[in-house]
């Protein structure tokens, strides 16, 4: 079983942090109609590819997913706050999203976070996925507790470890260590000094 220093690790948002494909879901009902989607059915990280619903739709539901977490009730996901809560205890706690926008996810994890320290929140917003093993790599981590299958195999590739969390979209063989819980990575977590 592998150990992790405190901070060793950076995470992923949407996803892992965030119940972002419940929101998804409640944004496809509330604001399209669209009461038919179930997360079983989300077997691919890219949306159009799995669900039967036009791309347009796809698009403006995640731009009001990325603009406003708050009215699109993005909620944390089942044990986050809590292990997030003690690590903050060790150091600020880094974040590294693909979204192009910084400010409301970064106000989201700071009402979220109710344990950790505002200050203690860093959240790097590449714009895209292929720069996050760069950036993970610069803010010194060698651990990424990551949701996209392709994120985790780059982050592997620069010679990085990735930490798949476990989701419908992102089974399969993989080489990395997979969790399907925040109190699975808490046993990982070397949290006693
Ligand atoms: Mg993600």
């Amino acid at each position: 079983m592998i150990k992790i220093k405190p901070n060793d690790i950076a995470f992923d948002i949407d996803g892992v942090v965030a119940d972002t494909m419940s929101s998804f879901i409640y944004v496809a009902k509330k604001e399209f109609g669209i009461n038919t989607i179930k997360r079983e059915q989300i077997t691919s990280y890219w949306l159009e590819e799995c669900l039967n619903v036009p791309e347009e739709i796809i698009k403006a539901i995640i731009n009001q997913i990325l603009e406003d977490p708050f009215k699109t009730r993005l909620r944390p996901i089942e044990g986050a706050t809590e292990t997030l809560g003690l690590l903050s205890e060790f150091g600020p706690i880094h974040f590294v999203t693909a979204r192009p926008i910084k400010e409301p996810i970064e106000d989201w994890l700071k009402t979220v976070l109710k344990k950790v320290p505002s200050r203690r929140i860093k959240v790097h917003a590449t714009g895209q996925h292929d720069i996050k093993p760069q950036v993970i790599k610069k803010l010194g981590k060698t651990f990424f507790l990551e949701d996209h299958l392709e994120t985790c195999k780059a982050i592997h590739q620069a010679g990085l470890k990735a930490i798949v969390f476990d989701q419908p979209w992102n089974q399969g063989q993989i080489p990395f260590t997979r969790i399907k819980s925040w109190q699975e990575l808490r046993k990982l977590l070397e949290l006693t000094s």
